[in-house]
């Protein structure tokens, strides 16, 4: 029996009279298609994949065979930017091939061989590869990669709009690195988030980070902490924030003064102030400047915001979106010569150098905030090797 239904080949109303033809024999030739097929697997997962081409087009009002370019196009494109059901670029191509193989078994012309539809497919590889949301896992960023992306950023920053923007995406990179956080808290964070506290046990000094989500008074308000970092200053989490926050503070500050000011106006009073802040900071970068106080704005104001044509962060209550946070990391990782990365890189990189430096999983979850081990440990690169560390005893 042949293992393609002859119902996948498009029911008859589908189909333009004109383009009307003998289903006995497109019946036998799918039949000789699916003797010849590589495995039973191809051929279920083309079947599924005209199946949810032809329902599309019934739904839309599209024929599905012959399709046109355009309805291809219209297909494609739709399936490619729902983000509620993101598909990877692999299953486009498979949805693809079916749809080729399935005009090809009727004797049609191929719809996504036409230029415009091989134009299209182009088009969207190239944006998620530039976006960096490609599903494809990135790879991990570990410390030496994150090092990479922050002097690059630093050195790179020459005007003031430069240093802006650097100062912004090293205060990301460091935070999504030494927090371990996804994309959703980072983008969440507001100023009234965090908080310097001291532990008493260790008698240290810690940031406190409150995670999205979890407000006092709706459930228990969950915690991450982090002493400042122990290395210079531009690779500090406490420094890169301290300096990012700085420049909100200035540019929220003029706005709230020059407020009912024209638009013009207002953009203005920000941009001088930045601009004053940055020509008075000459300190060393590598020297810390998280000391004393500086989590200073409005409790409510976003931390990660997006820049204007003109260079200054948005207003206080713009917050950056997640596919924004992975375009800046994959362009900062690009800069710094390491290529692609993500914003899941960098979460994932800090479990991979954490168990690199020796960490149990119990720190790794703790961190991360992974509810169980197995979820931790796929980021542990020599698990394998791990095997030698335990004696048995010979
Ligand atoms: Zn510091």
């Amino acid at each position: 029996m042949s293992r393609w239904p002859s119902a996948v080949c498009g029911s008859p109303e589908m189909i333009a009279d004109s383009d009307r033809m003998d289903f006995d024999d497109l019946d036998a030739r799918v039949a000789a298609y699916a003797a010849s097929a590589d495995s039973n697997n191809t051929v279920r997962t083309y079947i599924w994949a005209w199946k949810r081409f032809t329902a599309w087009c019934e739904r839309t009002g599209h024929v599905s065979l012959p399709a046109s370019p355009q309805t291809i196009n219209r297909y494609m494109t739709q399936a490619a930017d729902d983000s509620d059901n993101p598909v990877a670029s692999s299953t486009l191509e498979v949805w693809r091939a079916a749809i080729a193989c399935m005009h090809g078994q009727a004797g049609l012309a191929d719809p996504t061989a036409d230029p415009s539809a091989r134009r299209t497919r182009r088009g969207i590889r190239k944006t998620r590869a530039v976006s960096g949301e490609t599903l494809l896992r990135a790879p991990v960023a570990v410390l030496s990669d994150v090092q990479s992306m922050v002097e690059t950023a630093h050195a790179d920053a020459r005007t003031w709009r430069a240093q802006v923007a650097a100062r912004r995406d090293i205060a990301l990179i460091l935070v999504s690195y030494d927090f371990a956080r996804r994309r959703s808290d980072t983008v969440a964070l507001t100023i009234g988030d965090l908080a310097v506290v001291e532990d008493d046990t260790v008698n240290e000094r810690l940031l406190r980070m409150r995670l999205p989500g979890n407000s006092i008074g709706h459930g228990r308000a969950q915690f991450i902490y982090r002493p400042r970092g122990s290395r210079d200053g531009l690779m500090c989490s406490w420094c890169g924030l301290a300096r990012w926050i700085a420049v909100l503070y200035a540019c929220d500050s003029a706005a709230e003064a020059a407020r009912g000011r024209s638009g013009e106006a207002l953009s203005d009073a920000r941009s001088v102030a930045v601009q004053r802040l940055l020509r008075r900071d000459t300190g060393d970068p590598r020297e810390h400047c998280c000391g004393g106080t500086w989590l200073v704005g409005r409790a409510a104001a976003s931390i990660f915001r997006s820049l204007s044509h003109g260079g200054i962060p948005h207003a206080p209550e713009t917050a950056l979106s997640g596919r924004s946070v992975s375009a800046i990391i994959n362009a900062r990782s690009r800069e710094a010569g390491i290529g692609r990365r993500s914003g899941h890189s960098l979460r994932a990189g800090v479990s991979t150098q954490m168990y690199d430096d020796g960490a149990t999983d119990e720190q790794v979850m703790a961190l991360a905030g992974y509810r169980n081990p197995a979820s931790a440990q796929r980021y542990d690169r020599r698990r394998a090797q791990r095997s030698a560390a335990s004696s048995t005893g010979l």
